[in-house]
Parts: C-alpha cells; structure tokens; sequence
C-alpha cells in the first residue's frame, strides 16, 4: 500500500528528508515550499550557511552529527558534483612563517583551526557557554574527525591559549541544494512551490490528488508562525556574514571575540569558486534581515587580524567582497523538534529546530523521520 507523503520545507533539513524517503519505493512524496534553492530571504535559512562541520553538539546530544558525518565525507570523496570538498593537512607553522615573508600558497592543503580563548574556557567550566562542543578541549568528536591534534603553543595566534586541528568538510549550498532536488527528482520526488497558513493544508497537496498520509513539517524558523504549530521556542538566531572573493582554502574559528557576546570570528573557503564566508554573529530573538554596515567592519578587520593572509597582508582593503549578507538559524529552546504529532486524524512528522548545524546534522535528523513515518506506517492500519 502506498504512503503518500507531503515534505514541507525546501531546505536542507526538508530536501535530505525527502531524499532519504525516497528511498523507499512505497513512499509517494510531494515537497512543497516557499522558498526554493535560488531564492535569498532571511527566514530561509539553508542558502545562508557556511556550511561546514564544526561539531557543536554536547558529547551526550552528539548522535545527529555523528550519523551525519560518514555520508558528508562519502560525498566529498565519490560525488564531486554536490559540491562539498575536504578541507585537509594544515600545518599552521608554515602558515605563519610563511606570513612574514608573505608567501603565499592557495594550492597548499589546509585544514579546520579551533582556538581557544582564556575567557570562553572560563565560560565552559562555568557552564555559560553557548556552544561548548566545538571548543572543548580534549573534545568527544576527535574520535570522529580524521587527523585530529592538539595545536602547540607556538602554533597559536594571539589571544587564543590552546586549540586543535582537524579535517573537515565545506559544503557549498549552492551546488549542495540544486544537487539535493536532483536526487529527490531522480527518485520520483515531486516538487512545488506553496505556502500554507496552517499544517493541515499540506495534507490537500499531495502531488498524486490522495489526501497526505503523512505530513513532514520541516518549515524551519516558521514554525513559530505556521498555523497547528505555533512554537514559541523557535527563534531567530541572526547571524551576519561577509562572502568574499578571496580564496584560502582553510577554515578556522575562534571560541569568541572582544566585541561582544553575539560577535563571532569563523571563516571558510567554500568548494567549488563559492567564495570565502566570513563571520559574523550569533544574535538570538534579533528578526532584522538588513546587514548591519557597522557589524561588517568588524567582521572584515577581525579576520585579517587573525589571517593576514586572506588578503594577502593588505587588510580589509584586500578583501574584494561579493556581498553582505544575513541569513536566521532556525533556533529553538529545548533543541531540535523531531516527533510525530496526530493533528485533526493525520499524522505530522514535526522536524524543525536545528539552530546553526542544520546541514552538520541533516543526514542523522532525517534519518530519524524516516524511523518516524517507518513507526507509523507500522500502526497504522490503512498503510
Ligand atoms: P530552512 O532552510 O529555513 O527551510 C525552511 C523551508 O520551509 C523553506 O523552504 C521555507 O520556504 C519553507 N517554509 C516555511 N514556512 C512555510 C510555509 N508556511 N509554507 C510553505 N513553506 C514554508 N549549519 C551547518 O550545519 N553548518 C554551518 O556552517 C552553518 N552555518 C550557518 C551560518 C549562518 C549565517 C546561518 C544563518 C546558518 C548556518 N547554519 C549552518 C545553519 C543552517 O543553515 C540551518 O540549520 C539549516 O539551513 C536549517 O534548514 P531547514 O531546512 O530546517 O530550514
């Protein structure tokens, strides 16, 4: 008996659902979104991501990454067109040697560098911190990164009092969402523009003309609007950013910076021409879609501070930029929402919430919707 499904939400969390759905060849499924890949607002979150994996989850909330990571590696590895690529082997010495003669090689393979400061260590210890996986030290995701080691002293830059290497991947949205619906169409997914006020309208919009099955609510940050949902934990956590068209090919983030709590300090080199992200913020409850001019000068002058060779020691003045932009991480207090909810006799598979690791964590969410709808097709009766 078939299971028709409809997937709401056209972004990495709702496509990578849908893909993993397709999978079974009983599953009838429809996606049906506002915002498509190609489209730019703020409240869509996907197309503003980095994205990269920098684990952020506590070692016990882990699970989601840890499922995640083995198919983003795979992909980067076999399927050079969904445009995610490895960032490798950085010895962080040459680079800083290399500094003061500026010499510079763009082709050289580099590599995620975490620092830490003395003040964010403080944070974790005092359990203030909002992100303490990724800064930990002695941290539980170096069992499931390659090449992972503690920094040396001498390798460190100014500010930051210890720190590690690893190697990780860079997604490029641009490519990695296009490729999704690709995957999605091979399999049979349908795919449609629509917005609904309430979840329940999902149920009418199945592709096939039955009524839904089963609905997946994966409308991100819209769920604390969306009619039958209304979830007062979902917030925006406004983060701004600076692409640019510098190229480094290495990736680093430090634990925090000296202007202010929602300022942060990242920067990565996405694959395929995408350009250099630079970060930018983390700004919970903050809904204004406006890059903030100001905020951008700060960014651009604390990452050539940090990496002069972003520019090639030319400072802010040798960063040609594409664009400002602000994208909201879907936050939600409590974590992400994944469970299944009867609404008015149909069953919703709720799948929103997921901060700023969406793509990080995407495989290891979906695959839990799929044991969801797996459970009801399970007890329910007609499937
Ligand atoms: P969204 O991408 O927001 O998609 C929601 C979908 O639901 C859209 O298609 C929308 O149109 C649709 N929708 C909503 N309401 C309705 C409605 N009523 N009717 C129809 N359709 C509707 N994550 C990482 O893993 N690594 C990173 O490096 C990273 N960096 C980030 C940097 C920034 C600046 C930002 C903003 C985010 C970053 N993230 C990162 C987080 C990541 O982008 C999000 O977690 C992820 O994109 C959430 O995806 P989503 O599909 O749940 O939501």
């Amino acid at each position: 008996m078939p299971t028709h499904i409809v997937v709401v939400g056209a972004g990495v969390s709702g496509l990578t659902s849908a893909l993993l759905l397709s999978r079974s060849k009983s599953n009838i499924i429809t996606v049906i979104a506002k915002d498509m890949p190609g489209d730019y607002n703020a409240e869509y979150a996907s197309p503003w991501a980095g994205a990269n994996v920098l684990p952020m989850a506590s070692e016990k909330n882990s699970l989601f990454e840890r499922r995640t990571f083995p198919e983003l590696q795979r992909l980067a590895r076999e399927v050079p067109e969904a445009g995610i690529h490895f960032q490798g082997t950085f010895l962080l010495q040459k680079h800083f040697s290399r500094r003061k003669n500026m010499i510079f090689d763009s082709q050289s393979p580099t590599d995620v560098c975490i620092y830490r400061r003395q003040s964010e260590i403080d944070k974790i210890k005092a359990g203030t911190f909002r992100s303490d996986g990724l800064f930990l030290p002695n941290p539980w995701y170096q069992s499931m990164v390659d090449n992972f080691r503690e920094l040396n002293i001498g390798e460190l830059p100014k500010g930051a009092v210890s720190g590690c290497t690893f190697t990780s991947v860079q997604i490029n949205p641009m490519i990695y969402l296009p490729w999704l619906i690709g995957q999605c169409k091979s399999n049979g997914v349908v795919i449609k523009r629509g917005v609904i006020d309430h979840i329940m309208e999902a149920a009418a919009l199945s592709h096939s003309g039955a009524k839904a099955d089963i609905i997946v609510n994966s409308t991100g940050l819209r769920s604390c609007k969306l009619g039958g949902v209304m979830d007062q934990n979902v917030i925006p956590a406004r983060g701004q950013v600076v692409v640019l068209r510098n190229e480094i090919n290495h990736m680093m983030s430090i634990s925090g910076t000296d202007d202010g709590n929602s300022e942060l300090c990242y920067m990565m080199t996405r694959a395929d021409g995408g350009g250099t992200i630079v970060g930018g913020s983390y700004e919970p409850g903050n809904w204004n879609p406006e890059p903030d001019p100001n905020q951008s000068v700060r960014i651009m002058s604390r990452i050539v501070e940090l990496v002069p060779e972003l520019s090639k020691g030319n400072g802010v003045r040798g960063l040609d930029i594409a664009r400002h932009a602000v994208g909201f991480r879907p936050f939600r207090h409590g974590g992400v929402r994944i469970e299944k909810e009867k609404i008015d006799g149909v069953w919703v598979v709720h799948h929103y919430g997921h901060g700023g690791w969406g793509y990080q964590a995407s495989y290891g969410t979906a695959e839990r919707v799929v044991e969801l709808v797996n459970e009801i097709r399970g007890h329910h009766p007609k499937l």
